[in-house]
């Protein structure tokens, strides 16, 4: 196959190019045979026996993935743990062998399969990724069943890129990190198990990849570019060289970087401003701090409701959140109140299905609703107060009434503690995520009963465009160049700084190096984006100056398209 190039969306999540060898793992792939057998009580010793090494391993691997990557990478294995104690489960594979006398790898795959496919037809994201985590287990047991050695990861004696239809989690658990550059898979979302380990690992990936196992074999030499968004199969001689160009630019550019930690996030002419993290779990705080992240920006916490049973308990949040304030003190640390609802599903909490998720019942509107789950995560942020720099903020906030019913209840939750003689912070900003276009027009209003304000662009540029942010089909329409967008938030910071609050941003735009200089122009005071791109922000704040850059902000402000602003922005300002 010669230079095949193909096209497919990125994982925003990993960037870099790789060329390197590849190791297909289709070549694993298994073939079970029905076979008739003797006796029913051999065959379901040796299912036992199977499981009981399976459980051995996967033990070995909780223990590895606790101390080598993090916690809540290590609840995968909990999560197999409790598939391989699973009665229901493994009572029907019994049966099967008992009524059908057949071989135990036939009939635990035939079982699995029928599990797999009730999970992967489940209107919930989180359920059909637990599909995933049942067919790991499976095949863990099958290949002991048949005896069968697997490519060990953990022991490769070259540099590869794994190419593979979908990675589980153990495969990406046990990766050698020196010697896997990088990974493509044909499946998996961004969200699946195996995503989010790579990126804790920092290791690139690209997935969603269709057809690419069969346009590769073992010995292919592969170039992808996480930052195209391109792979290409076997290059001739002078793609390949560009590439490895392309590759010592990006690496000679990170180092350049990397000189930038340390130094202030300042313009040319002494407007200083903040470069602060957004995170999902306290594990993501090493990606921060080897950023030099300025503090946190933007803690999500809702994940730490996802992926569970039940609701977490507010010594469970405690912890979290003081894990997170103590790691940064005394850097600050804003923590996002629960934001559930939209694309982020908690099932236990059986909420019916809406036609319109995004515009429905979620955020700050389910937790004004159930108020007891808010004071729970109410109570344990104060408690964690003490530890560190705690700011408050309170998402898709869009009306004043709901705002003031929000402060009230933290008010009622102070006073509660006063009352049991709890200790918190007595200095703990509140402030209010700007992400409904309603909460935008009258943020003059609300300016005045909050600390800060934080822009959440992901949502504000759907809501103001009508453009859902899921969507493929109209993706084209999603759009932060939109001068409806623009003239939002100018409107914002213009209505904060009135009255004498700080605005920042924590949505996907207060990282992009196009609009980082306009936002500076319009006086954003706090950037808050992943961590990976902290650095080249600072080296973009610290190459312009921000009265030129308020002069083209307020000349955008007049432009009538989007694509028009872009190219205004593309003609005069200079990037790197
Ligand atoms: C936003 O909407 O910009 C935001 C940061 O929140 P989330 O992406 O979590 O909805
Ligand atoms: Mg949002």
């Amino acid at each position: 196959m010669k230079n095949r190039r193909q096209k497919h969306e990125r994982s925003s999540s990993f960037t870099g190019n790789s060329h390197r060898k590849s190791t297909n793992k289709k070549e694993a792939q298994i073939k079970i045979e029905k076979k008739e057998i003797d006796s029913v009580e051999d065959e379901i010793k040796r299912l036992n026996k199977a499981i009981e090494v399976s459980k051995q391993q996967i033990q070995a691997l909780y223990q590895h993935t606790l101390k080598n990557i993090g916690q809540e990478e290590a609840k995968i294995f909990e999560a197999h743990m409790m598939i391989l104690d699973d009665p229901e489960y493994f009572g029907q594979v019994q049966q099967k062998i008992k009524t059908e006398k057949i071989n135990a790898e036939y009939a635990l795959k035939q079982v699995t399969d029928a599990f797999i496919e009730i999970f992967q037809n489940m209107d919930n994201e989180y359920m059909k990724e637990r599909a995933l985590d049942i067919k790991d287990v499976s095949d863990r047991i099958i290949r002991q069943l048949l005896g069968i050695k697997t490519v060990d990861l953990s022991k490769l004696d070259e540099e590869v890129i794994i190419i593979a239809e979908d990675l589980t989690p153990s495969d990406t658990a046990q990766m050698d990190k020196q010697k896997v550059i990088g990974f493509i898979t044909e499946t998996g979302g961004r969200t699946s198990h195996s995503a989010i380990m790579a990126r804790t690992l920092e290791i690139p990936a690209i997935v969603g990849v269709e057809g690419i196992i069969a346009n590769v074999k073992n010995g292919d030499i592969i170039i992808f570019d996480g930052d195209e968004g391109s792979v290409i199969i076997n290059p001739d001689k002078e793609t390949l060289k560009q590439y490895k160009d392309k590759k010592e630019k990006y690496e000679q550019f990170q180092n350049e970087l990397k000189q930038l930690k340390g130094k202030p996030s300042i313009t040319k002419d002494g407007c200083k401003v903040e470069i602060v993290g957004n995170i999902g779990t306290p594990n993501d705080i090493e990606g921060l701090i080897k950023n030099d992240a300025e503090g946190v920006g933007l803690y999500r916490t809702e994940f730490i409701y996802m992926d569970r049973d039940t609701l977490p308990t507010e010594e469970e949040q405690f912890e979290a959140y003081k894990k997170v304030l103590q790691a940064m003190n005394p850097k600050p640390v804003v923590i996002r109140t629960l934001d559930i609802g939209g694309d982020k599903e908690v099932s236990y909490l059986n909420i019916d299905k809406e036609m319109n998720p995004f515009l429905g019942y979620r955020a700050i509107r389910l937790c004004l609703d159930k108020v007891e789950i808010f004071k729970v995560q109410l109570r344990a942020l104060l408690r964690a107060s003490i530890y560190g720099n705690l700011k408050i903020m309170f998402p898709m906030i869009s009306s004043l009434e709901e705002l003031l019913e929000a402060k009230k209840i933290l008010q009622e939750v102070k006073r509660d503690l006063d009352s049991e003689g709890v200790e918190y912070a007595s200095n703990i900003e509140v402030g209010m995520m700007i992400e409904v276009p309603s909460a935008a027009i009258i943020s003059d209003i609300l300016a005045k009963e909050v600390d800060f304000f934080s822009i959440g662009t992901n949502d504000l540029i759907q809501y103001t465009t009508a453009v859902d942010r899921m969507n493929q089909k109209i993706r084209h329409l999603y759009n932060p160049f939109n001068p409806a967008v623009i003239r939002l938030i100018k409107m914002v910071i213009d209505n904060g700084h009135k009255q004498g609050i700080w605005v920042g941003m924590c949505g996907e735009m207060a990282g992009d190096p196009k609009l980082i200089p306009i936002l500076i122009g319009m006086g954003l005071d706090e950037f808050s984006m992943s961590p990976i791109s902290i650095l080249r922000a600072r080296r973009i704040i610290r190459n312009i100056e921000r009265k030129e850059m308020e002069k083209i902000a307020n000349q955008i402000i007049d432009l009538p398209t989007a694509e028009e602003v872009e190219r205004f922005i593309d003609e005069n300002i200079a990037i790197d």
